[in-house]
């Protein structure tokens, strides 16, 4: 199904939006991919592009996208938003990746602050110097890198000073174990990375309640049903 949905160019984009606490306003969106007329998630696409060496071509797919759709709404004089685009641990050998989201971006003219790159913690075990050498020039770039499915995995705090991470993306997990029953949990893990100097972002935020609570603890941001699901650009205002 990936090799024909490539072959067909049947990959297209849905964009959910992030939110400001205080403002309740949209800040960024996430780019998240979808096989047209295929009943078939990412979840279950991500896995196998990635065992079978597809992963690439998607993370190039991906960049395609989220460039032309800033490239269109910069054309028709609309304010643009940062764009965070998924990127997958295995994409760290794609040895021109960085290249082609470069070329892309100038390409369009779009200002690198425009395009955000959603890492996982997977991608820091290996220290490796191809890792370090992609990151640095990415952030020389003025590229942003968030730490997505933070709350999953080892959750590890260790790393965290080390990579030039601006932003921590807790995983909709920790809403759901934590904030009913024990609320302090959230708040210290907001506290923490607020001391480590980088922005909170809440995934998985379905309830007003669970809004509420996440702005008394001081949460900059929201991604979730509650202020919207993934949707076609052509859906944005
Ligand atoms: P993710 O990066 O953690 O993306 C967030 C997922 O949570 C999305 O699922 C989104 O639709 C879902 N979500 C957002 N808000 C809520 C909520 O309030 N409640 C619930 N129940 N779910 C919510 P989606 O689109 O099915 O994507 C699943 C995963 O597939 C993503 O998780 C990401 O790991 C991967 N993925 C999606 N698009 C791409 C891509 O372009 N490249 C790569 N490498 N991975 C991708
Ligand atoms: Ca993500
Ligand atoms: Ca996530």
């Amino acid at each position: 199904m990936v090799e024909r949905a490539i072959q067909q160019n049947a990959f297209y984009m849905v964009y959910q939006p992030q939110v400001e606490c205080k403002g309740r306003k949209i800040v960024g969106f996430e780019s998240l991919l979808r096989i047209r007329n295929e009943a078939c998630s990412p979840d279950q696409f991500i896995p196998v592009a990635e065992q079978y060496g597809y992963i690439t071509k998607l993370g190039k797919i991906a960049v395609e996208q989220v460039v032309r759709q800033l490239a269109r709404w910069k054309d028709e004089g609309r304010t643009l938003c940062p764009i965070s685009i998924n990127f997958s641990s295995y994409q760290i050998y794609d040895d021109d990746f960085v290249d082609f989201l470069l070329y892309q971006m100038e390409r369009h003219g779009i200002p690198h602050e425009y395009v955000v790159l959603e890492i996982t913690e997977s991608i820091l075990f290996e220290e490796s110097k191809q890792t370090k050498a992609v990151f640095k020039r990415l952030v020389e770039e003025g590229i942003e890198l968030h730490l997505d499915d933070f709350g999953t995995g080892y959750s590890s705090f260790a790393y965290l000073p080390y990579i030039p991470l601006n932003t921590v993306k807790m995983d909709k997990s920790i809403v759901d174990n934590f904030l009913s029953s024990n609320g302090d949990v959230v708040r210290n893990l907001i506290s923490i990375v607020h001391d480590l100097g980088m922005v909170v972002i809440v995934e998985g935020v379905e309830e007003e309640w669970q809004y509420e609570k996440l702005v008394e603890y001081g949460c900059d941001r929201i991604q979730g049903y509650l202020f919207g699901g993934p949707v076609l650009a052509t859906e944005i205002s």
